[in-house]
């Protein structure tokens, strides 16, 4: 069977690679993979500043964003043959530490988690892969394809979870939401700001094409201009990672806000104002926190969340469909993307 598989660390060595189907253990599912997303991560590992080999293993399976249909289940599973499924992508440390213990693995304590497809386990990006049934999740058969967008969608069901649990804070009187950067984190954090009927802005760079009209489509205003500009927010989801955004949204907020960092930034140096950072946070009692990955409720939460959204909309953020054997075009951005994925099914 054919997979795509990287050397960690190692720049230019990810390759199609033929390797024999996997042997589903005990309480394994074993999964054939119809679509695989690909992400801003998958293309870090690619570029070799990010991922970890598993025990063992002189390649990494790349891939982390799956939508497979149930070839082989054991006796007992919640999901049959032939139906869809996603997976979870983190599995908790072997400790465990108290969060994982709990089954809260995107609260490890001690960092011995390991995550398919980016950190100590092979992924998603084989023809056929095996999945603990404990980590699979069902997709409704309606939802089709659009499960691809399940595990993107976990990671802002976690945050917006605790950003829910954060607001709890003070009195109820949240009502606007920036989300800065409208790729599918963003778009897929806009239309969570929307079910929750806040009233929704998206700040971007492009100037046209499909990230406003998606934007608007949605019910929220569009904007490609300076921060200082918008009126000031009450929650941030900010999902660019560039520093300058960062600081920015964290100076530019309504009293009591909610600034939620989702975005992963690589080394940079900014010349900012501490102090008076420091004063913005203190004189409006906010609250900047960071948020990554997500356990079982959260993609069960995402599920949930793209069943009730509109299904054409949704369909819009999947731009691209690349076939398996030309996987390399997948991770090469392209302007006009959004969500791209490999058909392996085609
Ligand atoms: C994945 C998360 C993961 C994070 C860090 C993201 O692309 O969606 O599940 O925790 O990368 O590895």
């Amino acid at each position: 069977m054919r997979a795509i598989t990287v050397v960690p660390g190692e720049p230019g060595s990810a390759e199609l690679a033929d390797l024999p189907e996997p042997e589903p253990g005990p309480g394994d599912l074993l999964v054939e993979v119809v679509l695989l997303g690909v992400c801003g991560t998958d293309r870090e590992i690619v570029e070799g500043v990010h991922g970890e080999l598993a025990e063992g293993r002189e390649r990494l399976v790349l891939g982390h964003e799956l939508l497979g249909r149930v070839r082989e289940a054991p006796e007992g599973a919640d999901v049959d043959r032939g139906e869809l499924v996603a997976g979870i992508v983190r599995r908790p440390d072997p400790v465990p530490c108290p969060c994982c213990a709990r089954g809260e693995w995107d609260m490890c304590r001690n960092g011995l988690y390991t995550e398919r497809g980016i950190k100590g386990r092979d992924g998603y990006g084989a023809e056929v892969v095996t999945l603990e049934s404990e980590f699979a999740v069902a997709v409704d058969p309606g939802l089709g394809d659009l499960g691809v967008l399940i595990e993107p969608a976990s990671v802002l069901a976690k945050a917006w979870e605790q950003i829910d649990r954060i607001r709890g804070r003070a009195c109820d009187a949240h009502e606007r939401v920036l989300v800065t950067g409208a790729g599918p984190i963003g778009l897929l954090a806009a239309l969570m700001a929307v079910q929750r009927d806040f009233e929704v802005h998206v700040l971007d760079r492009a100037e046209s094409g499909i990230k406003p009209r998606l934007v608007r489509e949605l019910g929220a205003q569009y904007h490609s201009g300076a921060i200082e500009k918008l009126p000031p927010p009450d929650v941030v989801v900010e999902c660019t990672g560039v520093a300058e955004v960062v600081t920015d949204v964290m100076l530019h907020t309504g009293p009591n806000a909610v600034v939620c960092l989702t975005g992963v930034a690589p080394s940079r140096t900014l010349s900012v104002d501490v102090g008076a950072l420091n004063n913005e946070l203190v004189f409006e009692n906010d609250v900047v926190f960071g948020s990554v990955n997500a356990n079982r409720s959260h993609f069960e939460q995402a599920a949930a969340a793209l069943q009730a959204a509109d299904r054409d909309w949704l369909a819009r953020l999947i731009t691209r469909r690349v076939p398996l054997e030309r996987w390399e075009d997948a991770l090469a951005k392209g302007d006009d993307d959004i969500k791209v994925v490999i058909q392996f099914d085609a």
